[in-house]
C-alpha cells in the first residue's frame, strides 16, 4: 500500500515535471540562440550591470545558471549575463534519456565507427577508450551515436560500458574490455620521420594559462594534452622529439626558440587552442612568419589537419609570432579549435579529436619531409 502510494506521488512529480513550460525560462547548460537583433552581455544579473559586449540574431549561448530572469554564460572567456527574455531554446535537453543514462562510454583502445550495426558495414570513423557519446538507437548488439560533428554512427556494444545482447551476463566483464585490432601501431613500425628532430611547444604554461573557454577550460591544459599525443605519435614514426615544456611551467616566447635554436630542429610546431567574443567563430588554423623559411611547412600541416579533423579550415595566416619569428627552424604555430565555441570545445576536449591531430600533424611533416 505504501509503496504504490509513493510511486503515485512520483509520477505526479514527474508529470508536472514534464509540464513545466518549455521556453522562457532558461535552463543551465542548455545552447541558446539570440533571438533580438542586438543584445547587451553584462557584467551583472541586471539591466543596471556594466555592457561588456554585444551579441547579434543567430549568436548562441550556454546556459550555466539562471538568476531572475537573467542566464549566465561567458563572453571573452569571461562571467556574463543576457536577459533570457531574448533567448530562444535550441537544443532541447532530453530529460527521459537523462534519466535512464543514455549515455555510453568507449572502453576499446581504437573502435572503429560504421555507418551500420554490424562489421560488414564501412568504417567512417574511429574512437577510443574514455570518449563518450549519446545512444539514438540500439540494434542487436551495436549502438547507434551522435557523433561530435552532429552526424550519427554504429559502435559495437561490446566495445563500450553497455554490452548488450550478451549471452552470458557474467561473461560481460571480459567482453567490455576486449579491443579491435590497433591498425595505427602496424603502421607505425615504419619510420617514415627517423632521422629528423621535432621541437613541440605547448603554449602557455604556469601562471599563463593562455585562453579560457567555455566552463573556464584554460588552453594550457588542452596545449599539454595534445603535445603529448603528438610527441607520442611522432616518437612511434622514428622521430626524435624534444618538447619545450612537459609540465605546467611558465615558459618565455624567447626561451622557447632558444631551446629550438638549441637543437638541430628540423621543424618546430607550437600547439595552441583559440578563443573569441563571438561563440559562433569556430574552426582550425596556422600562422607562419616568414615566407621562405615556414611557409611550406605550414601549408603541409595545416592540409593534413583540414582533411583529417571535423572542424571548420580557417586556412594560413602570416603574423609575425616571436616564437616563430626568432626561431631557426622551419617554424608553424597551430591553433586546433575555439574553446569559445561550444560545438568545437565538445569536440577538442576528447582524447579522439587530439589522436586524429597528432596523426593529421605527424602525416603533414612526412609530406614536408618528401
Ligand atoms: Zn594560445
Amino acid at each position: 500500500m505504501k509503496i504504490s502510494k509513493a510511486l503515485i506521488i512520483l509520477l505526479v512529480l514527474l508529470g508536472t515535471l514534464f509540464a513545466l513550460p518549455e521556453y522562457g525560462k532558461a535552463e543551465s547548460g542548455v545552447v541558446y540562440e539570440v533571438g533580438d537583433i542586438v543584445l547587451n552581455v553584462r557584467s551583472e544579473p541586471s539591466s543596471g550591470g556594466t555592457v561588456i559586449g554585444k551579441l547579434q540574431r543567430g549568436d548562441q549561448v550556454i546556459a550555466f545558471k539562471e538568476e531572475h530572469g537573467w542566464i549566465q554564460t561567458y563572453y571573452a572567456g569571461k562571467e556574463a549575463w543576457v536577459a533570457a527574455h531574448y533567448l530562444i531554446m535550441k537544443d532541447r535537453p532530453n530529460k527521459i534519456s537523462k534519466a535512464e543514462n543514455q549515455e555510453l562510454k568507449v572502453t576499446g583502445q581504437s573502435v572503429y565507427v560504421r555507418s551500420g550495426p554490424g562489421t560488414n558495414y564501412s568504417v567512417i570513423g574511429s574512437t577510443t577508450v574514455g570518449d563518450t557519446y549519446n545512444i539514438v538507437a540500439k540494434d542487436n548488439g551495436w549502438y547507434k551515436i551522435k557523433l561530435h560533428d552532429g552526424s550519427a554512427g554504429w559502435i559495437a556494444s561490446w566495445l563500450t560500458n553497455k554490452p548488450s545482447n550478451t549471452n552470458n551476463s557474467k561473461d560481460q566483464n571480459n567482453k567490455v574490455t576486449a579491443t579491435v585490432p590497433d591498425k595505427v601501431k602496424g603502421i607505425s613500425t615504419s619510420n617514415p620521420l627517423k632521422g629528423y628532430t621535432i621541437v613541440l611547444d605547448a603554449g602557455h604554461g604556469g601562471k599563463d594559462p593562455g585562453a579560457i573557454g567555455l566552463e573556464g577550460i584554460k588552453e594550457k591544459t588542452l596545449n599539454s594534452q595534445t603535445a603529448e599525443q603528438v610527441a607520442n605519435v611522432l616518437r612511434a614514426k622514428g622521430a626524435t622529439v624534444v618538447e619545450t615544456r612537459t609540465s605546467d611551467r611558465f615558459l618565455s616566447l624567447d626561451q622557447r626558440a632558444e631551446i629550438s635554436n638549441a637543437y638541430n630542429t628540423d621543424a618546430f610546431i607550437s600547439i595552441h587552442y583559440n578563443a573569441f567574443p563571438i561563440q559562433t567563430v569556430s574552426g582550425i588554423g596556422a600562422y607562419y612568419s616568414s615566407k621562405s623559411k615556414d611557409f611550406a611547412l605550414a601549408e603541409d600541416v595545416q592540409d593534413s589537419l583540414s582533411n583529417t579533423l571535423p572542424l571548420f579550415n580557417r586556412g594560413l595566416y602570416q603574423e609575425e609570432f616571436r616564437v616563430l619569428r626568432k626561431n631557426n627552424a622551419p617554424a608553424v604555430l597551430l591553433e586546433l579549435g575555439y574553446l569559445t565555441n561550444p560545438s568545437d570545445l565538445s569536440i577538442i576536449q576528447t582524447t579522439g579529436y587530439q589522436e586524429q591531430a597528432a596523426h593529421a600533424i605527424a602525416d603533414g611533416l612526412v609530406n614536408y619531409f618528401d
